[in-house]
């Protein structure tokens, strides 16, 4: 099983060029803004709980996202490969995504490291607000998400530095170009 952990901050094209990946490469999508959105809109206790940290741009505490691993897990077994986009935002949360794999007798193959300034996230983020209906894509949602990424997030990356799995891409260009890039860094892994 090929693990990719497609990594970056809101607005660097995470979704998008998930989207690529599961076309050419017919892995499986593990998203847990996906999972937490669902949960939402189903109205369950985990979404009301998701839904005041996600409308305020914070981060769901570790302790709820990792509990719910075990369970999503499962759902993406035997997979030829899998996405992870999204997830791990924090150090704890990659901790525990190799732990949980690693008991699978797998591991993560490849961590892309999608890198966007910051003015061009937070015009990408004010395009995509303009149509997606997220109750976070607002400029004032948006900068907490983006400061979140910073201090909570970006620690991710020496978690894969340190294991030798870190890909720096080039997330600005042509979405074509940045898939070449990331296409080429999924190939030397598979
Ligand atoms: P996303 O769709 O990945 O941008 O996620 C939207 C929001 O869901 C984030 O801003 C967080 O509030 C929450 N969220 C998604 N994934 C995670 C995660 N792995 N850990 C904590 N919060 C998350």
């Amino acid at each position: 099983m090929t693990n990719v952990v497609i990594f970056g901050a809101p607005g660097s094209g995470k979704g998008t060029q998930s989207e690529n990946i599961i076309k050419k490469y017919g892995f499986k999508h593990f998203s847990t803004g996906d999972i937490l959105r669902k949960q939402i809109a189903d109205q369950t206790e985990l979404g009301k709980i998701a839904k005041t940290f996600i409308d305020e741009g914070k981060l769901v505490t570790d302790e709820l996202i990792i509990n719910m691993l075990d369970a999503e897990l499962a759902s993406v077994e035997g997979a030829e490969g899998v996405i992870f986009d999204g997830f791990p935002r924090t150090y704890a949360q990659a901790e525990a995504l190799k732990m949980m794999l690693n008991k699978r007798g797998t591991d993560v193959a490849v961590m892309l490291n999608i890198q966007v300034n910051e003015e061009e996230l937070i015009k990408r983020l004010l395009e995509r607000g303009k149509t997606s209906g997220r109750s976070d894509d607002n400029l004032e949602t948006i900068t907490k998400r983006i400061k979140t990424y910073n201090e909570q997030t970006t620690p991710v990356i020496d978690f894969y530095k340190k294991e030798g799995t870190c890909v720096d891409i080039k997330g600005v260009g042509s979405i074509d170009e940045i898939f070449a890039s990331i296409s080429k860094a999924i190939d030397a892994v598979r």
